[in-house]
């Protein structure tokens, strides 16, 4: 049995960017615990979701811990940070946010629970935080460091395969609308070649579509995530990749049961 942390920037990264790991590790026999920086403070809620003086960090609280519940993790818990919101909005200057944050001291708190856990596998998200929010890409700064300052002895950063994506942006009718600034396609993820793994969830897809589902303030039935068919939720989301700092051209992903030290 292996100890797995997954560190994530807001409630509801985890769902879709390391879900299925997270599921599989578990059913596997694994512990598997959840750290997300903020409290997505920052996020824009669903109409009517609220109740009466009920502030957006509260329920993604709940809605955190119903979804570490659907992957199996033993612990969930947050850092303390708050929200910094898209890159250029004046929430990134908000002396509290996670963007502000000094990456040596945000690490030596991770770092605190990578030891009170005994972290076997730690996972972050790649350089550019996958699309280039600044809370994600500091998730990878801290989380190196933290990794480092702990020993843990494997970490890999979540990744999108950025060929796939490109690839299937061009045969889509009703293309996934990004957050923000964001553009789907070549600011994405990571060239396949970079990428060193990949990880088949497809026995995970239920569980992972079910916590997305749970972040309901953030998501409703008629959004691209729980709008897609079944079939083809689970043909786009069956495969999640990691890849590994330092590597280069590695040739593309290989596939592995599950990350190397679980
Ligand atoms: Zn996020």
């Amino acid at each position: 049995m292996s100890v797995l942390v997954c560190f994530h920037a807001h409630p509801d990264d985890e769902a879709l960017s390391t879900g299925g790991l997270m599921r599989k590790a578990a059913d596997a026999g694994h512990e598997v615990h959840l750290i997300t920086a903020t409290r997505g403070e920052q996020g824009e809620p669903k109409p009517g979701v609220l109740s009466d003086g009920e502030e957006l960090w509260e329920r993604r609280v709940l809605e955190t811990a119903e979804s570490a519940r659907l992957l199996g993790c033993a612990t969930n818990r947050f850092l303390g940070y708050e929200d910094s919101g898209m890159i250029g909005e004046p929430s990134n200057d908000n002396p509290a946010c996670f963007w502000q944050a000094d990456v040596e001291e945000a690490a030596q708190r991770l770092a605190e629970i990578l030891r009170e856990v005994d972290a076997d596998v730690l996972t972050v998200y790649d350089a550019h935080g996958g699309y280039g929010h600044p809370d994600h890409i500091q998730v990878h700064r801290v989380g190196l460091r933290a990794a480092e300052l702990a020993g843990t002895a494997h970490v890999y950063e979540a990744t999108m395969n950025r060929d796939d994506i490109v690839a299937a942006m061009e045969h889509m009718e009703d293309p996934p609308v990004g957050e923000g600034d964001e553009k789907p396609g070549d600011n994405i993820g990571m060239p396949a070649a970079e990428i060193r793994y990949q990880v088949n969830i497809a026995d995970q897809i239920g569980p992972k579509r079910e916590s997305i589902r749970a972040h309901r303030s953030q998501i409703s039935d008629d959004d691209f995530f729980l709008k897609v068919p079944d079939d083809v939720f689970a043909q786009m989301f069956s495969t999640e990749f990691f890849a590994v700092t330092g590597d280069g051209d590695v040739g593309g992903p290989t596939e592995v049961e599950l990350l190397p030290g679980l």
